[in-house]
């Protein structure tokens, strides 16, 4: 009998180019400039995300598996002449028309090898029409292909040290990626009726790392393969398994181990945690679910979000708000007073995304029982785009592009590049930790890991830990500061000039003058940054919105890790800086997943 060798492939390139297979318009391999720092043009840090739940799979399976991330159409049909029993392709649902191609191509010419299908893109009904098919890998898709390959289910998960992103430019200067990912679970229990990766798990949440000692444990095993201490954490609702965070935290503590962690979580968990537990635990950002002012989220209920939002960014964390345009309830007037709404929370950045009815969803089944649900596409459904369902006031395509595209425009001009804003909450929250540190010491006050504050303590001690996070509190701090020069040069108008100004100025205040290096980077993304603007001008001559990069092919084969194929050209590349890419090292999630938390 033939043994069994499977091939986990992301669908291929090129990405953000409207071809026969998919759209430019939200399909680049990007989050911040897809959906989070859109029309911010120069000042978008741009970083592109390799396909994480590939590695985790290939990790945690003992059949001969390869994983090829971002292949050219070439490499794909190379890597398939090698020979292989299994092909899963992983794809979301504007991408359909790439599998289909690729598992047309596996069908015609590899008869006998079998195909998976995998991601978002399987929630699509009729996929079988589209894409040939012999399994779909629902649900939590560990355990799956273990079962599928009947091997043990519940197996400890291992989990992959991967640092991301593929790319990272800033200012036009490309950097060495740095941070990486933790995977510690699927799923939210929250249920929000758009949601879908809350109903792809059933409103259930399933653990891959359990506990907050695995946690740990993942991050000391990613520290010493990658030397790497800053994770972004996939879990759609982090902080709603609370005793995981607060034993991650003890953990730490215990162990003297700072890490930093950018993290989702929805606002009811982040009141209750608070945000001095958040800066103990080293939280750098945080994605938190608005939607809408008129929205009747539990998660969101009786909270005062500008409040939230102001002591978190006040503590040092940047806070990425993300909110849903063409709710029933927008008309022309309404939709605009959300924008504002939620603009005038002052979080660091936003996400903007159209509704968007995905199969398996509760709004998709409410407006299918409507029958308001459009014939458009696949390829088109992605959230940047024409709405796919009738709405009651607004039914103009060109509408729902301008809406979505103004709202970002309107963010930018009235608070600024992300970038400066994230600089600006690093300095503010180093220099509150460390006041509050002095303050609390002289006042024998002690860290209560239960009560989730400080208290007063009959034998008070140094607080160590808070040493060594004020320390990496710091570090973010300092390597924010080289962006504001750039973010001052290249500032939209007067007032973001000002801010700029005023940030530097902060910064000097709390530490001291810029040193030489910090200048010198400052220097570089200035003439980088000039660049990539004649850059993004040309870009625009031809009808994009900016300049569209490409992420490098890359293959690992398991059991036995071959070291990854794109890190010699990575090496080749004029490296800028690596601390630069340290603070932009930012949370994926793809449009599937809207504006979550
Ligand atoms: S939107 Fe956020 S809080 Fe709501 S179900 Fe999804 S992940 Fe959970």
């Amino acid at each position: 009998m033939r043994r069994n060798r499977l091939l986990l492939t992301a669908v291929f390139g090129p990405y953000g180019i409207k071809n026969r297979y998919a759209e430019s318009l939200g399909m680049q391999m990007e989050l911040l400039n897809n959906q989070i720092t859109r029309m911010q043009g120069v000042h978008s840090p741009r970083q592109a995300y390799w396909t994480f739940p590939l590695y985790l799979l290939a990790e945690n399976i003992s059949v001969e598996t390869t994983v090829l991330d971002f292949p050219s159409w070439r490499d794909f049909k190379k890597e398939l002449a090698r020979g292989y029993t299994h092909v899963g392709i992983n794809f979301i649902v504007p991408n359909v028309l790439k599998a289909k191609r690729m598992a047309e191509y596996v069908r015609a010419h590899y008869p006998d090898t079998k195909i998976i299908l995998g991601g978002y893109g399987t929630i699509i009904p009729d996929l079988q029409d589209y894409v040939p098919h012999d399994a779909l890998c629902k649900g939590e898709g560990v355990r799956w292909l273990r079962a599928y390959f009947g091997e043990d289910t519940e197996a400890p998960v291992k989990h992959p040290a991967l640092r991301s992103p593929a790319y990272a430019y800033l200012y036009g200067a490309k950097g060495r990626p740095s941070g990486a990912i933790l995977m510690p679970g699927v799923g939210c229990e929250n249920g929000c009726k758009f949601c879908i990766t809350s109903h792809q798990f059933n409103k259930q949440y399933h653990s891959l790392l359990p506990t907050g000692e695995d946690m740990f444990n993942a991050c000391v095993k990613i520290e010493s393969e990658l030397n790497e201490r800053g994770f972004t954490i996939l879990d759609e609702n982090f902080l709603k398994q609370s005793r995981r965070a607060q034993d991650l935290l003890a953990v730490m503590t215990e162990r003297g181990k700072p890490y930093v962690f950018d993290i989702f979580s929805s606002a009811e968990v982040i009141k209750k945690f608070g945000a001095d537990f958040l800066v103990r635990l080293g939280v750098r950002m945080i994605w938190v679910g608005v939607e809408s002012k008129h929205n009747d989220h539990d998660k969101t209920r009786g909270i005062d979000l500008k409040k939230l939002f102001a002591e978190l960014q006040s503590k040092g964390i940047s806070v990425n708000a993300s909110t849903i345009l063409f709710h029933d309830h927008h008309d022309r007037k309404t939709i605009l007073e959300d924008i504002d709404y939620v603009i005038g929370l002052g979080s660091d950045f936003i996400q903007f995304m159209n509704y968007t009815p995905l199969a398996g969803t509760q709004l998709y089944r409410e407006l299918d029982a409507e029958n308001r649900l459009k014939d458009i596409p696949y390829r088109h459904q992605h959230g940047a785009g024409e709405l796919f369902f009738t709405h009651p006031h607004i039914n103009d395509r060109r509408d729902h592009v301008r809406y979505l595209r103004n709202a970002f425009r309107k963010k930018y001009l009235k608070d600024g590049p992300g970038v400066l804003n994230l600089g600006i909450t690093a300095i503010r929250g180093y220099q509150s930790a460390l006041e509050g540190h002095r303050k609390r010491q002289a006042e024998g006050m002690t860290w209560d890991q239960e009560a989730l504050r400080y208290v007063k303590s009959a034998t008070p001690a140094s607080d160590r830990f808070m040493e060594l996070r004020l320390k990496m509190m710091k570090r973010i701090a300092e390597n924010a500061r080289p962006m504001l020069v750039p973010a001052w040069v290249f500032a939209p108008n007067r007032r973001q000039r000002l801010k700029a100004r005023l940030a530097m100025t902060m910064y000097r205040e709390v530490l001291g003058p810029s040193d030489f290096k910090q200048r010198m980077i400052s220097a570089v993304l200035v003439v980088t940054g000039a660049v990539e603007k004649v850059r993004i001008l040309l870009s625009s001559i031809i009808g994009r919105e900016g300049v569209v990069h490409q992420p490098h092919s890359r293959i690992e084969r398991y059991p036995e890790r071959v070291p990854m194929q794109e890190h010699d050209s990575i090496r080749d590349q004029a490296v800028v800086s690596r601390p630069i890419n340290d603070v932009l090292q930012a949370s994926y999630r793809s449009a599937e997943e809207q504006a979550g938390n």
